[in-house]
């Protein structure tokens, strides 16, 4: 059995890019979380990232509550059918956005209904920041506000920062 990792995340920040990275042309299977009054579909997918394998999930449900503006209702069909089969979470957030409102949402709801995971915070669209800038560095201690520790810097469209991404999984998985 794989281990499980879930992608979390307002809307826009590129959880299904990366997703999408991740599965590369492996088909993704989609979840209708059965006893869920209002639908989610949760995409599934085999990931590899150098030698690892894992169960990645794209939680499109989220974006749901995100966008309804609440994130901390009605959410306790996909917390039972999905994060009690998730031992991974990553969280994105966009660089360019800083942390949003939002962002703080994504991470109370973590809070709440997976608190025995703690997510590694990705800062996405990192391609768009010059390396070694002052800019990095601001965004990083605006990423630690979240409150769960360093946050890497990736970029699920250019691929920057896949083998930092392998380095946090590798001792986890
Ligand atoms: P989701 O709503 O979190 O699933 O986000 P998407 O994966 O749909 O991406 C939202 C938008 O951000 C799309 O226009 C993507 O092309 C863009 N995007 C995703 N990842 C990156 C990235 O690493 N860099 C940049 N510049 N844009 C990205
Ligand atoms: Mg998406």
């Amino acid at each position: 059995l794989l281990p499980t990792l879930i992608i979390v995340g307002r809307p826009n920040v590129g959880k299904s890019a990366l997703f999408n990275r991740l599965i590369r042309r492996r088909e993704a299977l989609v979840y209708n979380t059965p006893d869920d009054h209002v639908t989610r579909d949760i995409r599934q997918g085999l990931a590899k990232l150098g030698d690892l394998r894992f169960t990645v999930l794209d939680s499109a449900g989220l974006e749901t509550e995100a966008t309804s503006g609440s994130i901390l209702h009605r959410t306790a069909t996909l917390t039972a059918n999905v994060l009690s089969k998730t031992q991974f979470a990553l969280f994105l957030i966009d660089v360019r956005a800083g942390v949003h409102p939002l962002d703080l949402e994504v991470g109370k709801w973590l809070r709440k209904h997976a608190p025995g995971i703690k997510p590694i915070v990705a800062m996405n669209k990192c391609e768009s920041l010059c390396d070694g800038s002052d800019a990095i560095a601001e965004a990083i201690s605006e990423a630690r506000t979240l409150g769960f520790g360093d946050p890497i810097a990736i970029s699920a469209e250019t691929g920057l920062g896949m083998t930092v991404l392998y380095e946090t999984l590798r001792p986890l998985l």
